[in-house]
């Protein structure tokens, strides 16, 4: 679960932004990525996205911050700095190639790393705006940019003042991002929705669909005989669906690592004829290992 978490009781009217906090954060998902990993069918594509993880970790400790652009207008706070990018970004990127080099890498993975390596600015640049855009033409490359945005990004979002959020229907209200997935919280059952990119997090209560906001027309997808606590939310008003892990039975569960494990469940949703709403730039095209 996101190391932000606060203790929300029943009763309470909870927060309506939870902020992450980056030094828990990477190092937590890179743990709980190790773990799923084991006994899985794609064990060495999670193990993979772990060691990213840890390259996300190493990034948000040792590369200065940049520059926090003024926010323009209405928009949320985060959107320009997402548009016209600090150059610490791509400080950031070196630090997951290093982490990706530290183990054993398929061949396409390995030359993207090679190619991210040799890239000039412009061209490293252009390849986040194609991911920030939602598609990447490099899908090999695709994952360690988007490692590298989530992390810059991420951090930003932690020095921000928490505030009551502008609706902004399915998009983050930080950054303008994609969600990755909902956590329901604890005791008090409430659902938060998790951004893929600056990995904050904004309540919807939980009759809504966290996607159109329509409330009354969701309904619970499960993988028969798979992990307790995971469901996709898909919507009979918009046809889309989110998964939504719920942190009383799936404890550690992260929404970025417990998505990529999770990949049968969008299978089966999808034969159903619900479209993805959620992006989990740690792995855009599902395993490609
Ligand atoms: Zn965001
Ligand atoms: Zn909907």
């Amino acid at each position: 679960m996101s190391p932000a978490a606060l203790p929300i009781t029943p009763g309470d009217a909870p927060p309506p932004l939870r902020l992450p906090e980056p030094p828990l954060l990477f190092r937590a998902r890179a743990e709980r990525l190790e773990a799923l990993a084991s006994g899985h069918a794609a064990g060495d594509w999670l193990r993979f996205l772990a060691r990213l993880a840890r390259g996300q970790d190493r990034a948000v400790r040792a590369v200065p911050s940049g520059v926090m652009p003024r926010p323009g207008g209405d928009g949320p706070p985060l959107a320009q700095a997402a548009a016209r990018r600090d150059p610490a970004w791509r400080a950031m990127l070196a630090a997951v190639l290093a982490a990706a080099r530290g183990g054993a890498l398929p061949a396409a993975a390995s030359a993207a790393v090679a190619r991210l390596e040799a890239a000039s600015p412009d061209a490293l640049e252009a390849l986040a705006d194609d991911v920030l855009a939602g598609a990447p033409a490099d899908l090999a490359a695709a994952p360690f940019v988007g490692a590298a945005l989530q992390a810059h990004l991420t951090r930003l979002a932690a020095a921000l003042e928490p505030a009551t959020p502008a609706p902004a229907g399915a998009a983050c209200p930080v950054c303008g991002g994609a969600p990755v997935a909902s956590v329901v919280l604890g005791d008090a059952r409430v659902r938060y929705v998790v951004c893929g990119l600056c990995s904050a997090e904004w309540h919807v209560p939980r009759a809504q669909c966290p996607v159109c906001r329509e409330a009354g027309g969701l309904s619970y997808l499960e993988v028969e005989g798979g992990p307790r606590g995971v469901a996709a939310e898909a919507c009979d008003h918009c046809h889309a669906y989110l998964k939504v892990f719920d942190l009383a039975e799936a404890h550690s569960a992260d929404a970025v690592a417990d998505d990529a494990a999770t990949l049968v469940l969008d299978l089966l949703t999808g034969e159903r004829g619900f479209l993805r709403a959620g992006a989990n730039p740690l792995a855009p095209g599902g395993e490609r290992a």
